[in-house]
């Protein structure tokens, strides 16, 4: 090591130093006294691998002085101050973003929110009777209802509600797929991995593109647990496919005394191709096929909060309560709360695309697409920001999620250029805004998708905005 080094080794702060400084300032009103040791041994410490691991060139801009030291510190500290997990302007046109959040919830849905969570609740008391009671109790009813179920049970997220379905129908069984339907989903949540966690055997049968009934029909042996058929929800095989159809399949299982289990993902409760967009089948439809149960999300088509919901005929919900797995993947209060909520909009289903917010912007007429594009870009013409200048344009949005891959959803975008800052670095800032807006970029303009921004975010855009043009 050379001496310019070791000397710089030599001279860091001591630890006391730094805390000394710090203490001055009043740091044990920001944090106690074990974060601020930390911290200022974490501070040291990288000086100490910085001052061995620059470039020689590099070395004389190192700051070792105890000063800076205690600034960093006092830095990191006030960081932990700062909300990371924030809301943001989803502008990317993708409306089920599983990175973004999925589906916005609805204003009842966050009263209800803040209604039960600021007390003490019902959440496991039964009124009527004044004793214990079971959560899912309290939205079962309206999921019956909206579905036709015998009984529904609510987890954690679909993926839980799959893993918990087959745990209970396949334990050491065999679970009966065709090969078309072992897909992945993105996020690890592959249908084999899910299986062998749940304990079920893998029985594939048919090929990728073609299953008939006939290969299930074989497959069933003294050890067939569940027949399961699964969605497959972001991709789709076209050209020379066949599938078994459900109601042969539902037959079949009957026949053999053997539960058919369908998992939806997105599970949709209203008729979307009265919406202009494609028919899937609805929960509803699924159940009257006399399939035994049924998973799906919360989050995504349905426009809830996350959750996985399970329906079907009662002796096999029964079951699925009773399992000890269960209780480690049940829902908590705010999801109940906010399902609650959000399902009764799908009381009166033309209502429920005009109060929740995803399905909105599935449905939503491109003609009030274009209105809301043309009134953000008049109100951002009128702040005057320099240099930017702005457009309208078709193009296609998504349904993200997992959901309706093949839907390509006509949208508007406004096209925003800027004189003297490339599209990237556009995209970088406006990410970095206070409440940051997330876009998609196309060469050197940024598109912000219409279709996914609501009218009472357009103060945020402008500020992001204003703040490129400030620095
Ligand atoms: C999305 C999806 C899942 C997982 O659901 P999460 O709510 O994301 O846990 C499982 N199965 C299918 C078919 C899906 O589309």
């Amino acid at each position: 090591m050379d001496d310019k080094r070791k000397e710089l080794l030599k001279g860091l702060p001591k630890i006391d130093e730094v805390i000394g400084l710090l203490e001055k300032k009043g740091i044990d009103a920001k944090a106690s006294r074990e974060i601020v040791l930390t911290t200022c041994r974490d501070v040291v410490q990288k000086l100490r691998d910085s001052i061995l691991a620059v470039q020689d060139k590099q070395l004389p801009a190192l700051s070792t002085d105890a000063a800076s030291a205690a600034r960093n510190v006092e830095a990191i500290i006030d960081d932990l101050y700062h909300y990371k997990l924030k809301r943001l302007v989803n502008a990317t046109g993708v409306i089920l973003h599983t990175n973004l959040g999925r589906a916005p919830l609805c204003p009842e849905a966050l009263n209800r929110i803040i209604d039960v969570a600021r007390g003490y609740s019902n959440l496991e008391f039964d009124l009527e009777r004044g004793e214990r009671g079971l959560r899912y109790d309290h939205v079962s009813r309206l999921i019956c209802a909206l579905t036709g179920a015998e009984d529904a049970l609510i987890v954690n997220n679909n993926a839980a509600a799959v893993l918990l379905t087959l745990n209970t129908l396949a334990d050491r069984k065999e679970a009966i797929v065709s090969r078309g339907e072992l897909i992945e989903i993105g996020g690890e949540f592959r249908i084999p991995d899910v299986m062998t966690k749940s304990n079920s055997i893998l029985r594939e049968v048919g090929t990728t593109n073609r299953t008939r009934l006939a290969d299930y029909e074989k497959a069933i042996g003294p050890n067939t647990g569940v027949i399961l058929k699964v969605h497959t929800s972001n991709y789709r095989i076209v050209g020379f496919t066949e599938e078994a159809e459900l109601p042969p399949l539902v037959a079949l299982g009957k026949h053999h005394g053997i539960p058919v289990f369908d998992d939806l993902g997105s599970g949709c409760l209203i008729d979307l191709a009265a919406h202009g967009l494609q028919h899937e089948p609805t929960v509803r439809d699924v159940l009257a096929s006399g399939v035994d149960v049924v998973t799906f999300s919360g989050d995504k088509l349905l426009g809830g909060p996350q959750a996985g919901i399970i329906v079907g005929n009662k002796d096999i919900v029964a079951r699925i309560k009773k399992n000890p797995l269960n209780r480690a993947l049940r829902i908590d209060k705010f999801t109940l709360a906010a399902l609650e909520a959000t399902l009764m909009h799908y009381l009166t289903p033309e209502d429920a695309p005009r109060k929740l917010r995803s399905l909105k912007a599935l449905t939503e007429p491109l003609r009030d697409v274009k209105k809301r594009a043309r009134k953000l870009i008049n109100k951002l013409k009128r702040t005057n920001i320099p240099d930017l200048t702005f457009e309208l344009r078709e193009d296609v949005a998504a349904a993200g999620g997992g959901s309706l891959p093949t839907e390509n959803i006509p949208t508007i975008v406004v096209t925003i250029k800027h004189a003297k800052v490339p599209s990237s670095r556009m995209e970088a800032k406006l990410r970095h805004a206070a409440v940051p807006i997330i876009v998609r970029v196309d060469e050197d303009q940024i598109l912000l998708d219409m279709r996914t921004v609501a009218e009472d975010e357009f103060g945020f855009v402008e500020d992001a905005l204003r703040q490129i043009s400030a620095n």
